[in-house]
């Protein structure tokens, strides 16, 4: 990697405001998943140095809930602006270690950025409330507090802007972070931390440690000093975390997997629903929770659709994301290039026609594939396939739309495109999910509130919303 500013890249773990080795010897490699080159290491921690940073952001949480907002704020202001200082070193380390192209990463720093940016101006408007209380002689106060220590796991496919969007909104609460990234992509998270450094987070207040996930996951649910968890990954794994942390109440916020149904509706702009269909499923080679995993298209416009589709999928162009051009990277690792290619062949078997792609990989690039003729019994309507795999489904009705769109446990994004307002209002209202993209998909900000329903998980991130999951709120009755 030829960076500008070399420190950015940190083999190396951070706790107390330093920069550690391992202390055993243990090592995690990490590696390219364009190349399969091994581009550096780093610790894994043990239990005992677990348990220590999560001391550590004890300690240091007694005297950062005690700073003024104001300062909290500028904190994560000048943080927000070291990432956009440094975008180009911050987004080759991304596409390094993560795939994406160059300009996609660009935009997850930038993404990242606007959420230390957002919980800045959010951090001194925690407001409380006054209430009426039942004799004269008495006031109710209404205050939110930080929760406390928190543990933050977060997965490979957005390694700097999952992790950001949870310290900023922790941090602007008063809270401190023991952070977790993935295995696959902890590089990202390590220059977040560094630039922390630099914005003057002070020691402690924010913590980053690296190694086996199922220990520091144990340790985060025993440690009676956590209190609250906030995790982005699979539902296996958040399914697993809510058990373990029943035992000590720890508040959780749990981003998981989705299912996302796309609508397209005889009556919706079909040049439209082609862009946002092409951004919602191809935008970091499909490998995205809230990615268009299942596509409804009314059959009376079916043909003209796919036809137009075709054309977008044949445009994008596969390849290493440092190349010029490229707009589908690799896969993170061979289990991804195996899902792809499971939920290929079934769908051939199960009748589906190949319109492009041809379900082949070279390493981990897989050629984007575009199909007719779904059904509801295909493997990818079950479960996601995060991978650029997309199989158009036809339909007749709105009400089978929505049945065929509710169809499954999950309920984290939905999209549809119609240009009829009733429609718009009738099926907003029936789908069940925690977000919806009326002739639109690029839903996620720092304004909005992300997260979602049913075997997605619950709690927000992101918007006013997103500074709750890291508070608790205290009512003080003053009598007399
Ligand atoms: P994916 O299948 O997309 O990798 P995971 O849920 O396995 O999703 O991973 C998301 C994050 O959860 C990663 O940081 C991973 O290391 C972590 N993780 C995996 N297993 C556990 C576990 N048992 N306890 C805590 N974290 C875990």
């Amino acid at each position: 990697m030829k960076l500008k500013n070399p420190e950015l890249f940190q083999q190396a773990n951070y706790w107390n405001g330093q920069w550690r080795q391992s202390s055993t010897g243990e090592v995690i490699e990490v590696d390219n998943p364009s190349t399969g080159k091994i581009i550096g290491q780093v610790p894994s921690v043990n239990r005992a140095e677990v348990a220590d940073a999560i001391d550590v952001a004890e300690r240091a949480f007694q005297s950062w809930r005690q700073e003024p907002a104001h300062t909290r704020a500028k904190v994560l202001r000048k943080w927000g602006d070291l990432l956009l200082t440094h975008v180009d070193d911050l987004a080759e380390i991304l596409t390094t270690e993560q795939g994406k192209p160059l300009a996609e990463a660009k935009g997850e720093v930038r993404y990242a950025a606007s959420y230390l940016h957002w919980f800045a101006e959010e951090a001194p408007r925690n407001y409380g409330d006054t209430i009426p209380a039942p004799k004269t002689s008495q006031k109710i106060i209404v205050q939110k507090q930080p929760v406390g220590v928190c543990g933050c796991i977060t997965p490979w496919n957005f390694p700097i802007a999952m992790l950001a969007r949870k310290v900023a909104a922790a941090l602007a609460a008063g809270c401190t972070v023991v952070a977790k990234p993935a295995e696959a992509t902890p590089f990202s998270a390590l220059a977040l931390a560094y630039l922390g450094e630099c914005a003057g987070v002070p020691g402690g207040v924010f913590n980053i440690v690296t190694g086996d996930s199922a220990m520091i996951g144990d340790e985060f649910t025993e440690n009676p000093k956590i209190r609250k968890i906030s995790f982005t990954g699979s539902t296996r794994v958040g399914r697993l975390l809510q058990e373990k942390s029943g035992r000590n109440l720890i508040k959780l916020s749990l981003e998981l997997g989705g299912n996302a149904p796309l609508i397209v509706f005889d009556d919706a702009d079909l040049d439209l629903a082609v862009k946002g269909t092409i951004a919602a499923k191809f935008r970091n080679a499909g490998q995205t929770c809230v990615c268009v995993n299942r596509l409804f298209v009314q059959r009376s416009i079916y043909d003209e659709f796919i036809k137009k589709l075709k054309v977008a999928v044949e445009a994008l162009v596969v390849g290493d994301g440092h190349d010029e051009g490229v707009t589908i990277g690799p896969l993170i690792h061979q289990k991804a290039v195996e899902k792809f290619q499971k939920h290929f062949d079934d769908a051939v078997a199960q009748g589906a026609r190949v319109i492009c792609g041809d379900g082949k990989a070279n390493g981990n690039f897989v050629k984007p594939v575009l199909m007719t003729d779904g059904k509801p019994s295909m493997m990818f309507c079950q479960e996601e396939t995060f991978a650029p795999l997309l199989v158009a489904v036809p339909f007749d009705t709105e009400e089978e739309a929505i049945q065929l769109a509710n169809d499954t446990p999950y309920g984290l994004a939905s999209y549809f495109y119609s240009n009829n307002i009733s429609r718009v209002m009738r099926v907003t209202d029936a789908l069940e999910s925690g977000m919806v993209g009326v002739n639109e998909t690029a839903i996620s900000n720092a304004t909005a509130p992300f997260g979602g329903v049913k075997w997605s998980g619950y709690g927000r991130e992101g918007s006013k919303y997103g500074m709750d999951e890291y508070l608790q709120v205290k009512y003080v009755l003053l009598g007399g």
